[in-house]
């Protein structure tokens, strides 16, 4: 079922999803499905699998030189689906990004996707590779997340990259995009950012997954700017716990996101990891019961690996 017709259906009860990472390359199917035994008591419509491009690593040779290889850490992320949707018959979400795909190789992995039954795509830009400055796109790729968008529009009409193809079958994603409560850090202003996920919107996306934030009134003066600005797609909380004190910083570092004084003064404050856990914990369930009170078609928590604080937080907000 589309992700769609899953809010449609839940008439607005608030539902509650998960995002899960591949294992890295090397480990288990069942750490995922170890996450997930636990997380399926919430009932969770869909969950997503998180896509993640070859980086660089630099190898040292007996010569003393350097080596340079591109290994890819975490593989799987189609497999992942279709093991998930079989053993729990739930929908997956695979996100599928720009980088490192060709226009051909994007078609591929969607006649994939559509032959495996998998009818929902996160379709996302990807970010710039380790040691690499900037995103930069295949020679024969999207530049954009609106121009993978727009590929798997044209696919749903039954148009392929071949123009020989007639009659091609029409294929029936649901397409969700991200969205930036925060703005995304290379936007030159909120503004502009709202413009290109008007695009995204646009050219077809269905609904909106947002960035972690950790103050509820960004997401609902984004909500509000995106009504505004005639997105009208439903547009689904991120959310992630504070879990660590080294978070205060890597988190902002990382997914370019504030965080509250309250908060950081409350962690900074707590005499040990644990206390800042707890903390975490209780202001990731008051961010959720605030925003389940004013009637989002879902909470998504992003995992990470941490099945167990996920689960504390889904439970005390179900
Ligand atoms: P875009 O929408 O293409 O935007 C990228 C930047 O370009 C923005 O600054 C935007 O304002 C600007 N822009 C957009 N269109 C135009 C245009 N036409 N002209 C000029 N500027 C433009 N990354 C992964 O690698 N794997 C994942 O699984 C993954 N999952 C994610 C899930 C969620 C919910 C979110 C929020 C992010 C995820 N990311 C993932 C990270 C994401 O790939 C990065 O945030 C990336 O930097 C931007 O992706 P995007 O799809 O938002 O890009």
């Amino acid at each position: 079922m589309k992700v769609t017709e899953h809010f449609a259906k839940a008439k607005g009860k608030t539902l509650v999803s998960f995002e899960v990472l591949p294992p890295l390359k090397g480990g288990s199917m069942q750490a995922i499905f170890n996450t997930l035994d636990v997380l399926m008591d919430f009932n969770p419509p869909f969950i997503d699998v998180t896509y993640h491009r070859e980086e660089f690593i630099y190898k040292v040779r007996p010569s003393g030189y350097y080596e340079k290889t591109a290994i890819r850490k975490r593989p799987g992320t189609v497999g992942i689906c279709a093991a998930i949707m079989h053993r729990y018959k739930v929908d997956a979400i695979p996100h599928l990004i720009c980088g490192g795909f060709s226009v051909e190789e994007t078609e591929n992995a969607l006649i994939d996707l559509n032959f495996l039954g998998i009818n929902n795509v996160l379709a996302l830009r990807g970010d710039a590779r380790q040691f690499e400055e900037r995103f930069i796109a295949h020679d024969h790729g999207h530049k954009y997340a609106v121009d993978l968008v727009r590929q798997i529009q044209e696919m749903n009409e039954g148009h392929y990259l071949d123009t020989n193809i007639v009659n091609g079958e029409k294929t029936d994603f649901c397409i969700g995009v991200a969205g930036y409560p925060e703005k995304h850090f290379e936007s030159p202003n909120f503004e502009t950012d709202l413009l290109f996920t008007k695009q995204k919107v646009d050219a077809g996306a269905h609904y909106i997954v947002t960035q972690m934030f950790f103050d509820n009134q960004k997401f609902f003066d984004y909500v509000a700017a995106c009504r505004a600005a005639g997105i009208m797609v439903p547009i689904v909380p991120g959310l992630k716990p504070l879990t660590k004190r080294y978070q205060l910083n890597s988190i902002p570092r990382k997914f370019f996101v504030n965080m509250p004084k309250d908060l950081v003064e409350a962690a900074f404050k707590a005499g040990s990891e644990d206390a800042v856990r707890q903390i975490g914990i209780e202001w990731c369930i008051q961010q959720s019961k605030e925003l389940k009170a004013s009637g989002v078609d879902c909470l998504h928590y992003y995992t990470m690996g941490d099945t167990e604080t996920i689960r504390q937080i889904a439970e005390a907000v179900a």
